[in-house]
């Protein structure tokens, strides 16, 4: 049976560590903080915000939470962003997406000062990931791919990586990231033909698809290490990944659950980029 990459103690070394770190910063005078700028009340954003909150205050970040109704005017949703940019003492924003106004959701994400940025809205940011320049911050959910892998060891310097999925939060930085660190990457997605046949020859598997338990026994192969990012629910209304774990976690090396994954190590993620934002500011 597969070694289970859990993410809560990677959470929880991040969070011993940034704990640290924000110490350091207030000492100096400054306090981390984290604004959130949420649209509406949709439930899975409010579940993340709430795990943001947490993970934020176990650490020391201030929050500032910012409610908006649904049917708030654009005008308001970028007033409200402006406002974060001017303000010195907010080190990192996290906006919910979807907006129910593509236009606006858009020019919001755009709006934002690429430094605050710290969960990669902008092209700025998404720029900074594709470069490798170091500029912004790469998608926390990408991250905490690499975060996950590098706690328990696994190398992907010159490793075969099947990525199954190429959206701009999770395929494709997760590939660029992977990549320079020396992975070789096949990214794949709805249009690829003979799956199974690519993602058995890969060393590391990550699945970051939207579809439930998707990835069964015959895309796997013995001694990989797979990364199942999917959140979703089944006919049951059953949590679950993107991979059948319990047809694939006899095959494989290594294998992240869900829940208890790469989502619980992401809420660290974004803190961590919170605490990197703010002693960018003060150094
Ligand atoms: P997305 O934007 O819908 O992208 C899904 C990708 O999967 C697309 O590139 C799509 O290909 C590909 N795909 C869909 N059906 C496929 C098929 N039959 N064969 C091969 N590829 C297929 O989703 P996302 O935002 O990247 O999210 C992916 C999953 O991660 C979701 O389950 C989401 O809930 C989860 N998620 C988890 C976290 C976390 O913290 N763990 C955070 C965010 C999201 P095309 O490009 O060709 O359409």
């Amino acid at each position: 049976m597969a070694d289970v990459l859990k993410g809560v103690p990677v959470a929880a070394g991040l969070t011993d560590e940034l704990t640290a770190r924000c110490e350091r910063l207030k000492a100096l005078g400054i306090v981390p903080m984290l604004a959130t700028l949420r649209v509406g009340e949709n439930p899975g954003d409010i579940a993340y915000e709430t795990g943001a909150v947490k993970r934020c205050e176990k650490i020391g970040i201030a929050v500032r939470k910012i409610i908006l109704p649904s049917d708030a005017p654009a005008g308001e949703i970028t007033g409200h962003i402006r406002e974060i940019n001017a303000d010195e003492s907010v080190h990192g924003c996290l906006m919910f997406r979807p907006l129910t106004d593509k236009a606006a959701e858009r020019a919001a994400c755009e709006l934002l000062d690429p430094s605050k940025d710290v969960d990669c809205m902008t092209d700025a940011s998404l720029a900074g990931v594709f470069t490798g320049s170091g500029a912004g911050f790469p998608p926390c959910t990408a991250q905490a791919c690499v975060e996950l892998l590098d706690y328990y060891g696994v190398s992907v310097d010159g490793k075969n990586l099947a990525v199954i999925g190429r959206s701009l939060v999770i395929g494709r930085p997760v590939s660029m990231l992977l990549m320079s660190r020396n992975a070789t990457v096949t990214v794949c997605h709805s249009h690829t033909q003979s799956l199974p046949e690519i993602t058995r020859r890969a060393d590391i598997l990550i699945a970051a698809i939207g579809r439930a338990r998707f990835v069964d026994a015959s895309y796997v192969s013995e001694g990989q290490v797979v990364v199942d990012v999917g959140i979703n629910l089944d006919d049951e209304g059953k949590l679950c990944g993107d991979v059948d774990y319990e047809s694939v976690a006899p095959i494989v090396r290594a294998i992240t659950p869900v829940p208890g994954g790469v989502g619980a190590a992401t809420t660290a993620v974004l803190a961590k980029h919170v605490i990197e934002s703010a002693e960018r500011f003060a150094l």
